[in-house]
C-alpha cells in the first residue's frame, strides 16, 4: 500500500512570527479532517524548531528542504541529518530543482545526501525533474532515467524503505504552468517501471511518487486521481493556509 503524502515546500518564506500564523490557520483548518493522507510542511530551518513545537500533538508532521552530506565537521552554514532530526523532523527535500540549479547539486552529491538522511532515519523527499529544453528535445526519460538511477546509486532495497520520490517538471515550477495529468502521469509510471526494472517490482509498486510543479486547488484533482500520482509537493499554494487545506482535501 503506497501512502499519500501532501507536502509544503515554503522554501525561503516565513519567519517564526509568520510561521506561528500560518501554522494556526493550518491547526484550525485541519482539525476536523479525517484524512489519510499525510501531510507535511517544510519550513526553512529557523522556523523549524517553532514549528515542530506546535505541531507535535497533530496529524502534521515537520521536514527540512536540504541538508548536509557529512555527519558533522568543519562546514560553516551547513545543518547536519542529526541536528534535523533532534529538531523533529522526520522528512527532508532533497535535490529540489532550485539546488541543482542555483546551487549546482550534482546527481552524486544528492545521492551522498540521501545516504546520510536514510542513515539518520529522515526520509528523504527525492526530486527529479526535466528542463523545459530537454521536454522539447524529447529527452525527458532518458533525463528522468539518469537522475534517478544516479540519485539511487549503490542502495539496497532494504536502505530505501522511507524513500519518496517527487517528479517536478523544472518548467512548471513557480510558473504557473503545470504539467497535464497525462504528462504527469506519464512520467510518474515512467520512474515506477524503470525502479521496478532496476530495484524490485514490489517496491515500485509500494513507492509513493509525489508529482510537483503549480499543484493548486483547482488543479489538484485531477493530478491526485492519476493511478501513479501518489500525492503533492506544493510550492507557492502553501503559503497560504485555505489553498494547502483545499490541495489536502482534494487528496
Ligand atoms: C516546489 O518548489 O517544489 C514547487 C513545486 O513549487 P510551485 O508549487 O510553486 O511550482
Amino acid at each position: 500500500m503506497r501512502i499519500k503524502v501532501i507536502a509544503g515546500n515554503w522554501k525561503m518564506n516565513n519567519d517564526p512570527n509568520e510561521t506561528r500564523d500560518l501554522i494556526s490557520k493550518l491547526l484550525a483548518g485541519l482539525k476536523n479532517l479525517n484524512s489519510t493522507c499525510e501531510v507535511v510542511i517544510c519550513p526553512p530551518y529557523t522556523s523549524l524548531s517553532e514549528a515542530s513545537s506546535m505541531i507535535k500533538d497533530s496529524k502534521i508532521r515537520l521536514g527540512a528542504q536540504n541538508i548536509h552530506e557529512e555527519e558533522n565537521g568543519a562546514f560553516t552554514g551547513e545543518v547536519s541529518a542529526k541536528m534535523l532530526l533532534n529538531t523533529g523532523c522526520e522528512y527532508v527535500i532533497i535535490g529540489h530543482s532550485e539546488r541543482r540549479t542555483i546551487y549546482k547539486e550534482s546527481d552524486a552529491l544528492i545521492n551522498k545526501k540521501i545516504k546520510r538522511a536514510l542513515k539518520n532515519n529522515l526520509k528523504p523527499i527525492f526530486c527529479v525533474g526535466e528542463l523545459l529544453e530537454e521536454r522539447e528535445k524529447n529527452i525527458t526519460e532518458q533525463v528522468i532515467k539518469s537522475q534517478v538511477l544516479k540519485g539511487l546509486q549503490d542502495f539496497s532495497l532494504n536502505d530505501l524503505k522511507d524513500l519518496i520520490i517527487a517528479y517536478e517538471p523544472v518548467w512548471a515550477i513557480g510558473t504557473g504552468k503545470t504539467a497535464t495529468p497525462q504528462q504527469a502521469e506519464e512520467v510518474h509510471l515512467f520512474i515506477r517501471t524503470l525502479l521496478a526494472d532496476n530495484l524490485s517490482s514490489e517496491f515500485a509498486e509500494n513507492l509513493s511518487i509525489l508529482y510537483g510543479g503549480s499543484v493548486k486547488p483547482d488543479n489538484s484533482k485531477e493530478l491526485l486521481s492519476q493511478k501513479n500520482i501518489d500525492g503533492a509537493l506544493v510550492g507557492g499554494a502553501c503559503l497560504n493556509a485555505d489553498s494547502f487545506i483545499s490541495i489536502i482535501k482534494s487528496a
